[in-house]
């Protein structure tokens, strides 16, 4: 079994129900709604499409409600406007247009203070790195830049300035209301973008706090000021987002390679749930196959054993991703088979009962058993045994509830399963679930698995450990 979750963000490429279909069964595990592009009713109607397709299936797939946070867009354009090195352009950020001389290429911006926020002689990144301005002049609502690339502007494209903190909020108005609707539809994930500080975090988890669902919450690291306060962020985060896309434009590129293993290695240390995002098959949006270098950033990831491994354009608008999916599935599989970083090893466990899951995921290595079965209501034992990476045992979590379950989607080695449970006959509880397994094929008679969870003693519930032959 694959212990690397794929997310998979979905887009005209991938939203129909029979694509989503062929997509859970190629091996998504997470749906992402990247929330810079889609509109209410579309995810009102692809999150009931997803749940409608586990439900048939009987198995968990989560959904992440990606949001734009404090991202400065252009705005719309009627056709593509071509560009050229020395070009004049000019971004109003309100209509303006009278003051930009006759002929003069414009776009307008949609953030009132983006003239504050740029400097004269500084670089804008538009568009992933596509385009390239140099800052010539400015005045309170027009910025002039001479154009350092040939290319062309579309609409809406985002901007990056690097090293610049802007003064949009962590929440804005669009990103309120979009995290209403995802507490509504009851997604299981929303990640937060261009994190700045723990504060940010904070924010956030005082926004969901009143909902009755409680999705977990991931912080997104793309710029330098979220890589200087990063073990603070982590530490008030459910989980964390390399997002590579936005961080490669705004740090040195050199230095994206030891940011990543930073962030992965101190992940590990600290039990968050970490996924590596962007450009990791980014060929494949339009090549059937991926490059060789691509092989082996995915490989490389699965080798520092994240948790999770991301897909974006290749999946909503890429002509490939199906492909995309068995080329991660693929990998993923074959470098597990050989080994990994061990950055586990730094695990900081602080409480008896992470210790508890230690000993279980010990006792799991030494008798190289086929399961590890964790009994879990809230999911908490079987994050700690995701962390803790065992070395040959798949992590079978059953819960007897869906959120519960689909909030483990994205643990490396967690399998989760929803059951009911017998509270006052834990044994029923047990010998159903390991039928449910033998039944799946996952064990046979001869077979190990370890037990870790609640058992009823006497009037007490206690954590306990136990090893069971089939
Ligand atoms: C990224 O920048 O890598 C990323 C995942 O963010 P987005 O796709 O929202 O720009």
């Amino acid at each position: 079994m694959r212990s690397t979750k794929i997310i998979a963000t979905l887009g005209p490429a991938t939203d129909s129900p029979e694509m989503l279909g062929k997509m859970i069964d190629a091996g998504m595990n997470i749906a992402r709604l990247n929330m810079s592009h889609a509109p209410a009713d579309w995810v009102r109607r692809v999150v009931r499409d997803i749940r409608e397709h586990a439900k048939a299936r009987g198995i968990s797939i989560g959904i992440l409600l990606d949001t734009q946070g404090p991202a400065i867009r252009t705005g719309d354009v009627a056709a593509r406007i071509p560009i050229k090195v020395g070009d004049r352009f000019f971004f109003l950020t309100r209509d303006d247009s009278g003051t930009v001389p006759p002929g003069a290429l414009s776009t307008s911006v949609g953030y009132d203070r983006f003239a504050d926020d740029v400097e004269v002689g500084k670089t804008i990144i538009v568009d992933n790195g596509e385009i390239r301005m140099k800052v010539l002049t400015k005045t309170s609502t027009r910025v002039e830049c001479e154009c350092l690339t040939d290319g062309s502007m579309g609409s809406r494209r985002h901007i990056n300035l690097p090293g610049v903190r802007v003064s949009l909020p962590a929440l804005t108005d669009k990103d309120r209301a979009d995290i209403e609707l995802g507490l509504e539809v009851g997604v299981d994930y929303i990640a937060l973008s261009f994190v700045r500080d723990p504060a940010d975090m904070e924010q956030l988890r005082s926004l969901v706090a009143p909902s009755p669902h409680q999705p977990r919450l991931i912080a997104k690291i793309e710029h330098q000021f979220a890589v200087d306060h990063f073990e603070a962020i982590a530490k008030v985060a459910d989980a964390v987002m390399v997002a590579r896309g936005d961080l490669g434009i705004e740090c040195p590129y050199e230095e994206l390679p030891i940011i990543q293993r930073r962030i992965v290695k101190k992940c590990q240390e600290l039990g968050r749930p970490v996924i590596v995002a962007t450009h990791l098959l980014e060929s494949m949006i339009t090549n059937p196959m991926p490059t060789r270098a691509e092989i082996t950033d995915v490989a490389n990831a699965a080798f520092e054993q994240a948790d999770a491994i991301m897909l974006s354009g290749e999946t909503t608008v890429g002509k490939y991703p199906l492909q995309c999916l068995e080329v991660f599935d693929t990998i993923t599989r074959r470098i597990e088979r050989s080994g990994g970083a061990r950055y586990h090893e730094l695990a900081d466990l602080t409480s008896p009962r992470q210790k508890l899951a230690k000993s279980a995921v010990l006792l799991a290595n030494e008798l190289r058993a086929a399961a590890l079965i964790v009994f879990t209501r809230r999911g908490h034992m079987a994050r700690y045994a995701s962390w803790l990476r065992p070395q040959y045992s798949p992590i079978f979590a059953f819960t007897d509830r869906w959120p519960a379950a689909d909030a483990l989607t994205i643990c490396r080695g967690v399998h989760p399963r929803v059951t009911p449970f017998f509270h006052d006959q834990p044994e029923k509880t047990v010998d159903a679930a390991l039928a449910q397994l033998v039944q799946e094929g996952v064990l046979k008679r001869g077979d190990t698995a370890v037990i870790l969870g609640n058992v009823t003693a006497g009037d007490q519930v206690v954590d306990a450990v136990s090893p069971r032959t089939i």
